[in-house]
């Protein structure tokens, strides 16, 4: 099974594979033959270009439509699409940058990916592709889901199990001092009654109270590592995504504002149009 990182990593190929072939017939349509050449020199400064020609890989696709948007992409693309562009941008810094993914940004990129090429009609294969991994991350999910529900189930019908144990040896003692102690001496009766009802009492609220066993050797849903603790100590080391670490609010909020910016034709904050290196 895929990390998160590793679904990102699937995404961001098929979107270069299905964004390619339309970026160069868009670029060749206003620019003509020569639109690399014209390219390289307008965004000298903001793509990555290690050889000649430039390799069109994820970033730079994204990087040259979101720099052409106006000048290109405008006529064929609405402003829904822009602003799924400025999302995958900031996923794929983060995915560079080597950020903690959960399986929620996993999903949400992909489907990003999926609108944007649905959008320039591209190969149904890759769009099949695209549903299928959107599937696995579900299946996954779902899947450890009903595991976690088994296992808090089972754990919750042992804890039943063992209060009615203690409940029963309890009035098991109770019954027999009640009997044979009692009647000969009353008040040694009363106290080893009271004792021991204390001490059942005692052991069936700390039962009932512990919190189930929860973080045995497990898999982390990150980076699919074996682990022995709560946290993971691999993805602590790790920066955290800024979309993973937020709350759910405020990941809305984040994506709304890139929204609205892109919709009122602001500039987008500056923490999502920043063009990180690798
Ligand atoms: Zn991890």
């Amino acid at each position: 099974m895929r990390s998160p990182h590793e679904t990102i990593s699937a995404a961001l190929e098929i979107l270069t594979d299905g964004l390619g072939p339309f970026f160069q017939v868009e670029m060749c349509r206003v620019y003509g033959y020569r639109w690399e050449q014209t390219l390289r020199n307008t965004l000298r400064n903001t793509l990555q270009s290690r050889s000649e020609p430039v390799v069109w890989d994820a970033y730079n696709l994204l990087t040259a439509m979101w720099e052409q948007w106006n000048e290109v992409f405008r006529q064929q693309l609405g402003l829904f699409e822009r602003s799924l562009v400025s999302e995958l941008r900031e996923y794929r810094n983060l995915w560079a940058h080597q950020a903690v993914f959960t399986e929620d940004d996993a999903f949400r990129v992909l489907d990003t990916v999926q609108r944007l090429l649905a959008a320039v009609d591209v190969a149904p294969e890759l769009l099949d592709r695209l549903e299928q991994l959107k599937f696995d991350v579900l299946r996954e999910k779902l899947s450890r889901q009903i595991d976690e529900d088994r296992l808090r189930a089972q754990a919750n019908r042992e804890k039943v199990t063992d209060i009615a144990l203690y409940g029963l040896g309890g009035a098991t003692i109770i019954v027999s001092t009640l009997l044979s102690l009692a009647p000969r001496n009353p008040l040694a009766g009363l106290i080893l009654c009271a004792f021991t009802a204390f001490t059942f009492v005692y052991l069936a609220l700390k039962r009932w109270t512990a919190a189930a066993p929860q973080w045995g050797v497990h898999e982390c849903r990150a980076c699919r590592k074996i682990i022995y603790t709560k946290m993971c100590p691999y993805c602590e080391a790790r920066p955290q995504s800024s979309v993973a670490k937020g709350s759910s609010a405020s990941r809305f909020q984040t994506i709304r504002a890139v929204a609205m910016a892109t919709l009122t034709g602001q500039s987008t904050p500056a923490k999502l149009t920043v063009n990180e290196r690798e």
